[in-house]
């Protein structure tokens, strides 16, 4: 059986239905209730999701109260332009190796909070997040995605102008303001998804839908950036890889992120970030 993983108030916990479990509670107490140990031993949750069928529920499931599933990982990769779309919207050549680059991890948050603009030129970009359970360095494609603790939606939030104002452009800069990074509302483990690697995504703003797209338009896919990351990098539990988005950013038509704005990432079994603009 698969698992759904989430945190409230800080403390790991696994969805079972419209229910939530404390993973310390409903471990025995063999978990400490830290979210990150929780990803470290992902291979036990399969077993202790399974076991809360019949058992008295700690709460109910409202999203709003969720904090990121993984809070505090070692490294936030993400991947520029990973879609032939995008690239040709941003009129840049297709990349020939992925264009890796870091989302400070200061900048995650979960799957409701606020995305607090600092300028005008605050941009969506929704996207596929891939989250490390079993580390490791070389990791061959073919077995990349025994690696894979699970997958969620995250929203690469950028500053535009920020990101290029420098030559070349510091995406990283540009990409990790505070509360840049939503992710959310649950990590769901790839065994409870049909084809982890066909997955629509889509992002809406105040309901009208930006980008709409599927990972199988992936320029490199998943077992890919796996395996070109961890040939410079050991990667490590927790891990996250925003693997790219799709095109349709606000940036090409002039439509920036205003305060009161409600951007909305979905991605198809994963659920759906419901973020406001302050
Ligand atoms: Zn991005």
């Amino acid at each position: 059986m698969g698992f759904r993983l989430a945190t409230v108030d800080g403390r790991a916990v696994l969805i079972n239905g419209a229910t939530w479990h404390d993973l310390a509670a409903a471990s025995g107490g063999s978990f400490s209730g830290d979210p990150m140990e929780a990803i470290d031993r992902h291979a036990e949750l399969h077993d202790i999701a399974a076991s809360t069928d019949g058992r008295d529920a700690d709460g109910v499931v409202d999203e709003t109260t969720f904090g990121a599933p993984v809070p505090a990982p070692r490294n936030v990769f993400a991947i520029g332009l990973n879609y032939a779309d995008h690239a040709g919207e941003a009129d840049m050549d297709l990349p020939e190796n992925p264009l890796v680059f870091t989302k400070w991890t200061s900048c995650i948050v979960g799957p409701t909070d606020d995305i607090e603009l600092r300028s005008g030129a605050a941009d969506y970009e929704a996207e596929l997040v891939v989250v490390i359970g079993d580390g490791g360095r070389d990791i061959p494609r073919a077995d990349a995605w025994n690696h894979i603790g699970g997958l969620m939606c995250g929203q690469d939030i950028s500053d535009r102008r920020l990101q290029f104002a420098a030559k070349p452009p510091h995406f990283d800069l540009g990409k990790s303001r505070d509360t840049y990074g939503p992710t959310g509302p649950v990590l769901v483990s790839t065994d409870l998804i049909d084809d982890p690697a066909d997955l629509d995504i889509v992002c809406r703003v105040n309901g009208e839908t930006r980008q709409s797209s599927n990972t199988t338009h992936l320029i490199f896919d998943v077992p890919t950036l796996v395996e070109y990351i961890s040939s410079a990098i050991t990667l490590a539990p927790g891990d996250m890889i925003f693997t790219g988005t799709p095109e349709g950013v606000g940036a090409m038509q002039g439509m920036f992120l205003a305060p009161g704005d409600v951007v909305e990432t979905e991605i198809a079994g994963l659920g759906v970030l419901r973020n406001t603009c302050v």
